[in-house]
């Protein structure tokens, strides 16, 4: 990997940019870049790096996490997929009057699916199966507790439905592409000055690497057999899961020539204001007065599922931990719950009466031995 520059460097926007700044940022640049325009060398990689900035500082939960924790921090949360699949660029790019993908091989429909959707459409013939993709999921710990159903919506590439798929407009044939004659490659040899020259070879921008045309390719998919569509699902959640869990949903990942990839569905437990969780138990912290303390009581403590009685025995020390057997969390394997750990802290009495400082140094004199007597001479 190469040193990445910052996003906001790379679109030439201050920090604290609008999302209109950046738009109009990304729209001026990607006027300069685009590849239907722009034909030097460097302007493609030029334009997958604005693309990429643009797809993160558009998006506010990215762009708060690469604020938060910068590239490093960024790339170990989304991969190359998730970053572009948020934006929306075919509606940008009608918005700017650029081409999307299709009809004779808009050099961006390569670039899109080559750079963007790791793999051009031929590499991904040859494996035969679609890219799986990742969601992120986040859910409170009341939920982990207790499972829960969430519909989740995403975009996947989906198999077109009006040319079934085989990018035809229906009623057409489908004929060997003549650009690179049926092969979905293109060698080309570019000049390298007195160094002579060097010969590449690419995905054909034709036939999108297919080595097949349809005579008119399809209204719907433009040629390309695959559409994006949004999809809803929901998802069930099972007590118990924690941050790292991975629920798989078969073949709702992209669209491949011999079987659909899958949706890999992250689960991230959020942080709890008052519970902490370790592993199937809870901890927390409960405060309770100097006089429960000394004299016992029966407290309500908060559970994961409401409330729950805690006997407090007399002359319980500040930081003593109590186990609550069943209260934790439910066991992802195996059965039962976990426990959960109250620890009370004792609050030391502030803006006592009169009366009530009596009392206290009363009680302060009762014990015949202090705690430090016989220690130092
Ligand atoms: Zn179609
Ligand atoms: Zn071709």
């Amino acid at each position: 990997m190469t040193t990445k520059r910052d996003y906001y460097e790379i679109l030439g926007v201050p920090r604290n940019a609008t999302k209109e700044q950046i738009k109009d940022a990304y729209r001026t640049l990607a006027l300069k870049f685009h590849p239907d325009r722009n034909k030097e060398p460097g302007a493609e990689e030029k334009f997958k790096e604005i693309s990429e900035a643009y797809a993160v500082l558009s998006d506010d939960e990215k762009r708060a996490v690469y604020d938060q924790y910068g590239h490093a921090g960024f790339d170990a949360r989304y991969s190359q997929e998730d970053i572009f699949r948020s934006a929306n660029f075919e509606d940008l790019f009608r918005e700017f009057g650029f081409s999307f993908g299709g009809m004779g091989g808009s050099p961006f429909e390569d670039l899109f699916f080559s750079s963007f959707f790791g793999g051009s459409p031929r590499s991904r013939r040859a494996s035969g199966r679609g890219a799986d993709l990742r969601y992120d999921l986040y859910i409170t710990l009341e939920e982990a507790a207790s499972g829960t159903e969430k519909e989740i919506s995403f975009k996947h590439n989906s198999r077109c439905n009006r040319c079934s798929g085989s990018g035809a407009e229906p009623g057409s044939r489908i004929s060997a592409c003549q650009k690179c004659g049926g092969s979905g490659q293109i060698r080309q040899s570019r000049r390298l000055g007195a160094f002579g020259s060097f010969s590449s070879i690419s995905t054909c921008p034709a036939c999108a690497g297919n080595g097949e045309k349809p005579e008119k390719p399809c209204r719907d998919c433009r040629g390309s057999g695959s559409v994006i569509t949004s999809e809803k699902v929901s998802v069930e959640v099972p007590p118990g899961v924690d941050s790292g869990s991975q629920l798989r949903l078969a073949g709702l990942g992209e669209r491949g020539p011999a079987a659909n990839g899958d949706l890999y569905v992250f689960v991230h437990v959020k942080e709890h204001p008052v519970f902490r969780r370790e592993g199937d138990d809870i901890h927390l912290d409960v405060p309770i007065s100097f006089s429960q303390a000394a004299l016992g009581a029966e407290i309500e403590v908060p559970t994961l599922t409401g409330k729950a009685k805690l006997k407090i025995p007399a002359g319980t020390q500040t930081h003593t931990i109590f186990r609550m057997r069943g209260e934790g969390m439910p066991r992802l394997r195996g059965r039962g719950k976990g426990d959960q750990l109250v620890r009370v802290i004792v609050r030391t009495p502030t803006n006592l009466s009169e009366k009530q400082k009596r009392a206290l140094s009363e009680l302060g004199d009762t014990p015949k031995k202090g705690f430090f007597d016989g220690m130092f001479r």
